[in-house]
């Protein structure tokens, strides 16, 4: 879908960069509408952190390109376009202005990945799963996002980045986060915080069942792979 996206939406309006003035508010309002469509159709959970949504795949994000970005890329490429040429009347368009932004896209992209990067690294919350899986994690780790191991529903991509974010509004959540009068304790098991690590791996009310079946489709896959590679 996000591909879907990148190459048949945004290019509407990738080609009126630096033609049309958009006023940077018109252009977060497109995002922010395509995010709300995101939302309505399950594929981003409303708390799901909206930097992560724009960073690469490769670097843990969802990949989406933002139209803000895309515009401001596209016009900085025109721009440096305009500058170099050798075309008298496309040099003299830059020399009047026609792009006001004298700037190397791949340098505005680079600081743009890099702001998001730290954006959504110092919310303390929606960190913690990767700072306490940092150690273990490596590039295999990340390669459910990047669809080369398979490829999730949209449905269970917006549900498990949100989860690993620790958004969900879990009982734990509720109770000491949002507020509410809410008694934090799993509403399963009776026994502990209802936290998403809870959920994932501890509840001893999910064990029999839940993790038992979760177990024996990771150990299909295992036993199918292993088929495969000994014939
Ligand atoms: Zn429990």
């Amino acid at each position: 879908m996000t591909k879907a996206m990148s190459t048949w939406a945004v290019p509407v309006i990738r080609y009126s960069a630096g033609v049309v003035e958009w006023m940077k508010a018109e252009l977060h309002s497109i995002d922010q509408k395509t995010r709300k469509h995101k939302t309505v159709h399950k594929a981003l959970h409303p708390r799901a952190n909206t930097d992560r949504l724009y960073i690469t795949r490769k670097e843990e994000g969802r990949g989406l390109l933002s139209t803000e970005d895309c515009v401001n890329i596209e016009s900085r490429a025109l721009g440096q376009y305009l500058k170099i040429s050798e075309d008298k009347g496309l040099r003299s368009a830059w020399e009047e202005g026609l792009i006001k932004v004298d700037e190397d896209p791949e340098i505005y992209r680079d600081r743009r990945t890099k702001n998001r990067t730290e954006e959504w690294h110092n919310k303390p919350i929606h960190r913690q799963y990767m700072r306490q899986t940092k150690e273990l994690a490596s590039d295999e780790t990340w390669q459910w996002l990047q669809m080369q191991r398979g490829e999730p529903k949209k449905e269970t991509e917006g549900m498990l980045t949100v989860a690993q974010d620790q958004a969900l509004r879990t009982r734990y959540v509720q109770g000491t986060i949002d507020g509410n009068n809410i008694l934090p304790i799993c509403r399963k098991c009776n026994m502990k915080d209802e936290t998403t690590n809870h959920i994932a791996s501890e509840c001893p009310a999910l064990a029999q069942n839940q993790y038992k079946k979760r177990h024996d489709s990771v150990t299909k896959a295992f036993q199918w792979s292993l088929c495969k590679k000994h014939q």
